[in-house]
């Protein structure tokens, strides 16, 4: 076979093919080192005794439809200058791997527009090889993010498997990539990330975070200069859960069964932006429950009234929007709402730092959607390590493999 058809089909460069097979499915190359090429394998001296060969089959791209194998003659080699015994390196595959780096890529390329299972079906290679390939080839492109330019970053944990394991992701809010999984949540989860962020020289200026004490204390001890943005929508999703309480509360002391079934059915109307209820039935309903129940209809109107902490011109006029919200609260008299009334003064720099940093988490809740439909693709990812490496790779969409 032509030297240069082998070096440009297949990678080869260095041997010569002896012999091709024809053999069911399969071309079989048997090919091995020219003479002038062997060297000791580690001081790369001319000056060698051959002994003894063994062959290796190594799989390379298909040519034709059908199986490429190339069945290597590989050399022991003896040297004289260093004295060392063993057999010649061979330079298209990446140690004691059973296909060439040129058939690694081809599995790269392919799962590009095939599953893994897709793939390793057309291939006719294990489930394994194709995700070890996909494996490596994340971890070069995406295993080290480069955290030396994060500015604004966001932080939030999800559930890998319901309840039991948990994952905790920062993502950088201007490019919406993923640059760290750690596992458990907590501030446990985030020490290795601000090691390497420290090490990587990386000047955050503002970090968006739900009200969990365990990612403040974290983002306080660690990046004492950054400013701390209380994610508006976990603010409002506490009140929603707050006004959620206060209804099935109203509903458990309310001895009419009339009364109870109007309760009962208007979660939805509650906790849904007052605003957005055009239907007049509807309407008429949520105001029949409200006016069955004074600690929920003081519930539903604070809870309309607080997203106006975000929708103001400055941040004095938001602050003080904010102190009369507390105010209010405070004298409703209604515990639950109290309770909400001091979280909020308690974390009221971070939900006003706002008006310094538009920033929110926002984004993550997008990549943790990704995550869900990445995990129903492909068996949840036993692998802990791939399974972090996709997330690592997942806002680079024109690389993106199928599963
Ligand atoms: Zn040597």
């Amino acid at each position: 076979m032509n030297p240069s058809y082998l070096y440009h089909a297949f990678g080869v460069r260095h041997q010569e093919c002896t012999k091709t097979e024809y053999k069911g499915n399969q071309n079989i190359h048997y090919i091995q080192t020219r003479k002038d090429e062997l060297c000791c394998p580690e001081c790369k001296s001319r000056k060698i005794i051959r002994s003894g060969s063994i062959y290796r089959d190594i799989r390379s791209v298909p040519v034709g439809h059908r199986e490429t194998i190339l069945r290597m003659k590989v050399q022991r080699i003896e040297c004289k200058s260093c004295g060392c015994i063993r057999q010649e390196k061979i330079h298209f595959v990446t140690g004691k791997r059973s296909y060439t780096n040129k058939f690694a890529r081809y599995v790269v390329d392919l799962s590009r527009i095939g599953t893994i299972k897709d793939v390793a079906l057309f291939l006719n290679i294990s489930w394994d090889t194709v995700k070890d390939i996909q494996k490596r080839y994340l971890q070069r492109h995406y295993g080290n993010p480069d955290l030396s330019k994060l500015e604004y970053i966001g932080i939030d944990e999800f559930a890998v498997r319901k309840g039991h394991v948990y994952k905790t992701i920062v993502a950088d809010l201007l490019t919406g990539q993923v640059v760290y999984v750690g596992d458990g949540k907590g501030a446990d989860a985030l020490e290795k990330f601000w090691k390497k962020a420290r090490k990587a020289k990386a000047a955050i200026k503002a970090v968006a975070t739900d009200l969990s004490a365990a990612f403040i204390s974290s983002v306080r001890e660690n990046a004492p200069d950054a400013t701390l943005v209380f994610d508006h929508f976990h603010v409002v999703k506490l009140m929603n859960d707050t006004l959620d309480k206060l209804r099935r509360l109203a509903y458990n002391q309310e001895a009419d069964l009339m009364k109870r079934k109007v309760l009962k059915g208007t979660r939805w109307l509650l906790l849904c932006n007052g605003a957005d209820i055009y239907d007049s039935c509807h309407r008429n309903r949520l105001e029949n429950a409200l006016e069955m129940n004074a600690p929920l209809m003081k519930g539903y109107y604070l809870k309309e009234s607080l997203r106006e902490i975000w929708m103001q011109v400055t941040k004095e006029q938001a602050q003080q929007v904010l102190m009369n919200w507390v105010e209010q609260a405070q004298d409703s008299k209604v515990p639950l709402l109290q309770k909400f009334a001091m979280t909020l003064m308690a974390h009221r720099s971070g939900i006003l730092s706002w008006y310094d940093h538009h920033i929110s988490t926002g984004k993550l809740e997008g990549i943790n959607n990704k995550i869900k439909t990445m995990k129903r693709q492909a068996y949840g990812y036993r692998d802990e390590k791939f399974f972090e490496l996709k997330i690592l790779s997942l806002h680079d969409k024109t690389y993106a493999f199928v599963g």
